[in-house]
Formats: C-alpha cells, structure tokens, sequence
C-alpha cells in the first residue's frame, strides 16, 4: 500500500506554519493541497503557480518537493510527498517498463494522489456516456463528471457539494462515483474544520 490511512481526529501537526507569513504567499489551492499532505490525509500532490515560499515550507514540514519531469507533464511542477511515499513513488515509476504507456503514468500518479483506480481508468479511456457527451458536444472533449454535472444543474439545480473540493488535476469518472464522493468528502471534512478558524 502506498499510504496508510490516517484517523481522523489527529491533532494538527504543523499549526504554527499555517499562520506564517510565508504559508500566506502560498496560492489558496497550493494551501490546500499541502495541508492534506503534510497532515496525512493524502498520500501526495503536485505544486504549481507561485512558488517563492513553497520549498522554506517543505524542508520545516520534513516533505520532500521533487521537480516534476514525468513524460506527459506539461509544465514544470513540484511532486510532493514524504519521504516514504515518495521513496515508494519513484520505486513505482521506476520499475513501470521503459515503454510504460501513458496509461500506465497515469495510473502511477494517480496513485501518487490519491485518486481512486475507477476514475484514472475512465480518465485513461473514457467510455461513459461517451456517445451523449460527443452528441452534446462536439467539438470540445467534455468529461464525463462535467457532463454529468452539466445534466444535474439543468434538472435538478443540485449536484454533491464534495465536487466543489476537487482538486484541479482530479477527474472522477462520474458525479456520483462512490470512491470519489468518498475520497472528496474526507478531504471536505478537514477543509472545513481547518477553514473554520481550528488551525
Ligand atoms: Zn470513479
């Protein structure tokens, strides 16, 4: 397993960070991906953006940042993890065939993120409702989770409030897949409680 499962109720370890200076320059969604890392609720993210205070943060957290150089990957970004996970990352990335797909990077780092396997399989090769989504839009891939939103907000105005704590690079393969709302809502929790003035 590439992370253990932390319980819920933990003290926070790195209360005095979130109130420095330097944790403030963070961009709101770099915040809130390192804060689910460092306190363990997520096995690891990937940085981007505004990066000036981010690596003093990193080396007092006891993280480890390394320059993301993944074949696929765009934009020069920061993988971020402990040095366990990350340690088991590489070994990860590492051994996958030379000629390792991309297919298979993502289900790597999919990993890597938390993501649960049904969705980076869907991500991978979309099949759900894949003959609606082209009918409805042509011309522009559309996700199958944004498709499925799309319906929700059209019929019934409501879609699950966990959606609203999804991570930029994160895809699930439907509104309602269970091991995203599952893995959203734990993440939801602690933004909460850690945005309500707890930390
Ligand atoms: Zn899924």
């Amino acid at each position: 397993m590439l992370f253990p499962e932390k319980s819920e109720n933990t003290e926070l370890k790195f209360r005095n960070i979130y109130t420095s200076p330097e944790w403030q320059d963070l961009d709101p969604i770099n915040r809130a991906q390192l804060i689910m890392v460092a306190e363990g609720v997520k096995p690891g993210t990937i940085i981007g953006g505004n990066l000036s205070s981010f690596l003093k943060i990193i080396e007092k957290m006891g993280l480890e940042a390394s320059l993301n150089t993944h074949r696929f990957q765009m934009a020069a970004v920061y993988d971020v993890a402990t040095p366990e996970v990350m340690n088991k990352y590489r070994l990860r990335l590492l051994t996958a065939d030379i000629s390792a797909t991309k297919a298979e990077c993502h289900r790597i780092n999919g990993e890597f993120l938390g993501y649960p396997a049904c969705c980076t399989e869907e991500y991978n090769n979309p099949q759900k409702n894949l003959k609606a989504r082209i009918a409805k839009s042509p011309n522009k891939f559309i996700s199958n989770v944004d498709f499925e939103l799309q319906g929700m907000i059209e019929t019934t105005g409501h879609y699950p409030d966990e959606l609203d704590f999804c991570p930029p690079s994160f895809t699930p393969c439907s509104a309602n897949c269970e091991n995203a709302l599952c893995v959203l809502g734990k993440w939801k929790i602690r933004a909460l409680r850690w945005s309500m003035g707890q930390i």
